[in-house]
């Protein structure tokens, strides 16, 4: 058991591993706190067991189907921290261009090192395109993330996930099979969904997130609708609501709620789709009134954030700035300074020019690199609790060794492929994403 302590945020973050501090933790020799200290092993150790956990993710469950990582061999569990980057560092090296290594915001720094570019999933997924040179799509991120590089990359390139139980448990909180029920069961509510009326608006036009599996954006594709980014929300359900009397929200409810908020919809026209209930627990006359139907997804880590730490973070300094990304609760998007993505968190920090102190509502891997990256500010995290997104933590350098030394032996492993059926429909949805214009 360790001590629940907010860390020592007047000293700037140097070193910004996650792993280092939960190694730390561990030993004993820090005063912070972690939501699971099974963190520190590696995730061939914690894979074993059913379910998402250990982490923020702890109450989530893999769904049926979902792909699972074998065995890696053991020289890579086994090899040390230095001795898997001077692998890695050798096979990139022997690669040359025939490889990218992409890395997410949210990944862990000793991966993040060794990425040819840094960014948010969409800004990567563009990236790759760069390369089509590029025999290989090394992509540090979860299974989301892969599949909209590959529905984005040339048809001989590769787009590979380290380790192949990296999923979202966000993302999978919206499966195919129960989307298609929902929609079914809103034709009984609307009538038939592809017919406008007087106005030219059809009864629902579906938007999900970027964070969703590549069924769902060709299921969004085949039906008239679109994709989202947390930067372009509101751009898109602009663009749905020109088309559409009401718009289906997925996979975030909190997204979702945010930006139509914000829009000037009112909560009491956001009823709330629960796939495990009929209706979506919702009853007709919600579900008619409605402006956006929210799906009850939600992110495991964006969901730790409180009004209550945001509290506590004004009283320690009464001058700090608050950002919070828009996957947070509506009432603690109300009560931070300003919400918006990854992107958007990184540049209000970059561009502040006098010290300012940051309290930040996103994924901790981001926050401790912000703040090693610059000094001139205090940046911590809101949650005092170390709990990084257990899904991307999957991906441990060992894995990333294995993936590029198999690579320069000639063996692709864990390629991520989705079905031309796929994703031809879920292309449509991502260019109908990138032509809506505010
Ligand atoms: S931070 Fe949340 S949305 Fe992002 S990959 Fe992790 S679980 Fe999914």
């Amino acid at each position: 058991m360790t001590r629940r302590r907010r860390p020592d945020v007047h000293t700037p973050l140097l070193d910004p591993s996650v792993d280092h501090a939960l190694q730390a933790i561990v030993e004993g020799r820090s005063t912070e706190s972690t939501c699971t200290t099974d963190l520190a092993a590696g995730p061939w150790d914690f894979d074993t067991r059913p379910g998402y956990g250990p982490g923020s993710s702890m109450g989530d469950v893999i769904p049926t189907g979902a792909p699972r990582q074998g065995e890696l061999p053991v020289e890579y569990r086994e090899a040390s921290e230095d001795e898997l980057h001077a692998r890695i560092d050798a096979a990139k090296l022997a690669l040359g261009e025939r490889v990218v290594v992409l890395g997410h915001f949210y990944q862990r720094e000793e991966v993040v090192r060794h990425a040819d570019y840094v960014g948010d999933s969409f800004q990567l997924a563009n990236a790759a395109l760069e390369h089509p040179e590029a025999e290989a799509i090394v992509f540090c991120g979860v299974h989301f993330m892969a599949e909209t590089a590959d529905l984005l990359s040339q048809p001989d390139q590769s787009v590979i996930l380290p380790n192949l139980a990296a999923g979202c448990s966000m993302a999978d909180m919206a499966d195919i099979d129960q989307v298609e029920d929902c929609w079914e069961q809103l034709a009984d509510v609307y009538g038939p969904l592809d017919e406008p009326d007087a106005d030219g608006l059809v009864p629902v036009i579906p938007v999900t997130y970027m964070n969703s599996s590549a069924a769902i954006k060709g299921f969004v594709g085949r039906h008239g609708g679109i994709v989202c980014t947390s930067s372009n929300a509101t751009t898109v359900l602009e663009w749905a609501f020109a088309r559409g009397r009401r718009v289906l929200f997925f996979p975030d409810q909190h997204l979702g709620r945010n930006t139509a908020k914000a829009m000037g919809v009112p909560l009491d026209r956001m009823p709330m789709w629960n796939p495990r209930q009929p209706l979506g627990g919702s009853t007709v006359e919600q579900l008619q009134e409605g402006r956006v139907i929210l799906w009850h997804g939600f992110c495991s880590v964006h969901r730790r954030f409180t009004v209550d730490q945001i509290a506590e973070a004004r009283a320690t300094h009464p001058d700090v700035r608050v950002i919070v990304h828009p996957e947070c609760p509506a009432p603690v998007v109300d009560a931070a300074d300003e919400s918006g993505s990854t992107a958007y968190i990184r540049r209000a920090i970059e561009e502040a020019t006098e010290p300012t102190t940051f309290a930040i509502g996103t994924e901790v891997n981001l926050v401790r690199r912000l703040a090693a990256q610059n000094p001139q500010h205090t940046v911590f995290c809101l949650d005092p609790v170390v709990c990084p997104c257990s899904t991307m933590y999957r991906i441990h350098p060992g894995y990333l060794a294995w993936v590029l030394e198999e690579l320069v032996a000639g063996h692709v492993q864990n390629r991520i492929q989705v079905s031309d059926d796929v994703a031809a429909p879920a292309r449509v949805a991502l260019e109908r994403m990138l032509a809506a214009k505010p």
